[in-house]
């Protein structure tokens, strides 16, 4: 079989078993589940990428990990490759993997229910339905160290307690928290909800592909067949971090970042090999687009920073390519208008000092926003002839207020020192 006869179409998602077609060849994502992967299976990917990729990967915005640039000769080669390894999504039109997890989760202390049990029974409960659209997934959160927030899923679930975990859904603005239910029947009442929104769609009363695209009465008759009880909303926690050491009983968990979430094979090789010298020999890939190494003993820390440091990950939080986040982009990416990483790269150097601050700068090679499904500071959408559609404060799906080239975003940036010099650079009436 060619892999031209596994492609995936329009609407799905790449996985193992279907490539997707992109500027630099074909993209093969894996969806191991909790992100985690043994040092050995880390190893066995970046080979396999070297081999029959163009040595780049990618960490995405839900932890899974994508060889870039497979050639169709050399595809079916990964393919039986990866699927000896127990690498490759189960069959099926649905999603490759529903859940999203912390990096940290079953070793957070702040965590208030064990995340990853609850991730396996929702796994199991929904795996039986069919014609669930395969871009839904749920985020399922204990309440810890690392809010999911910010990651854009159908359905975020988050421990209020030991036994109450809240349901939230997600709107274009905001997270909508609609009741509760006890620990033991979450994973019925999320498969009472996507079910039933399978069902919609099967009978043609809903074309939506995510819950939150749903008509909002179908989407509340949803919610109360799940039986949730009314609940208080979950108390608002700090961004999560994106680089840095975080304590968790057992040791030091370090999180390592990485432009992007680009990846070099070398690089995953050396994660898999501190893994193995400092830590549990684990390696765990995080929604924010990088690695965490954990139960890395205190005296091994600062080595460890030291070594990854020079071999290019980003080990301190306030480093300011964080601030910035960018797809792929031209030509890695077939629907990009604008090589996305680079002219990030280049805005950063206009408004270094806002970035210090924490101010964040989406540049989006299209709409569809892969880099960052949420609102930033300032989200650039890439139009033809290299230029930007500007949304301040908002997402790639919400409305331009400006389009603009990038030497006139960069003479525009340039004087902003403050959210506000940044509001007023990109307001309307602005000469
Ligand atoms: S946002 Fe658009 S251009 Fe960027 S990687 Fe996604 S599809 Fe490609």
């Amino acid at each position: 079989m060619s892999a031209q006869d596994h492609i995936a179409r329009r609407g799905w998602c790449p996985g193992v078993r279907r490539p997707m077609a992109t500027g630099d060849g074909l993209l093969v994502r894996l969806h191991p589940f909790g992100g985690r992967l043994s040092a050995d299976l880390a190893r066995l990917v970046a080979q396999a990428a070297r081999q029959h990729g163009n040595g780049h990967l990618d960490i995405t915005a839900r932890g899974n990990l994508q060889i870039r640039g497979v050639g169709e000769d050399t595809y079916p080669a990964l393919l039986a490759q990866l699927d000896r390894e127990g690498l490759v999504e189960p069959e099926g039109e649905g999603p490759n993997r529903l859940t999203v997890l912390s990096p940290l989760a079953g070793l957070d202390p702040r965590d208030r229910c064990d995340t990853l049990t609850l991730a396996q029974h929702i796994e199991n409960a929904a795996a039986s339905i069919e014609g669930l659209p395969p871009k839904v997934f749920v985020a399922v959160d204990g309440g810890g160290a690392m809010p999911l927030d910010a990651v854009g899923a159908d359905l975020h679930l988050v421990a209020l307690g030991h036994d109450a975990i809240a349901f939230g859904m997600s709107s274009s603005d905001n997270l909508h928290w609609v009741g509760a239910s006890p620990l033991s029947r979450t994973p019925d009442a999320v498969h009472t909800i996507l079910s039933g929104f399978a069902n919609l769609r099967r009978e043609g009363a809903s074309e939506a592909r995510r819950l939150r695209d749903l008509e909002p009465g179908l989407l509340r008759e949803l919610i109360a067949r799940a039986d949730l009880h009314p609940a208080a909303v979950p108390a608002r926690r700090s961004a999560p971090p994106r680089a840095g050491v975080m304590s968790h009983g057992n040791g030091q968990a370090v999180l390592l970042a990485l432009p992007f979430g680009r990846c070099r094979t070398e690089q995953l090789v050396e994660a898999a090999a501190w893994s193995e010298r400092f830590g549990s020999g684990e390696i765990r890939l995080s929604f924010t687009r990088g690695i965490l190494l954990p139960m890395i003993a205190d005296e091994h820390v600062s080595a460890l920073i030291d070594e990854a440091s020079r071999a290019g990950f980003i080990t301190v939080p306030n480093d300011v390519r964080l601030s910035l986040s960018a797809c792929p982009g031209r030509p890695d990416c077939g629907s990009a208008l604008t090589p996305a990483p680079a002219d990030a790269l280049r805005l950063a150097e206009s408004c270094g000092d806002l970035l210090r601050q924490g101010a964040t700068l989406h540049v989006s090679g299209c709409t569809k926003g892969c880099a960052h499904p949420g609102r930033a500071d300032l989200t650039l959408v890439g139009r033809h002839g290299g230029r930007y559609d500007i949304v301040p404060n908002g997402s790639t799906r919400d409305a331009a207020s400006l389009h603009l080239s990038l030497e006139e975003l960069m003479s525009r940036l340039s004087p902003s020192n403050t959210l506000d010099d940044l509001r007023g650079a990109f307001s309307e009436g602005r000469p």
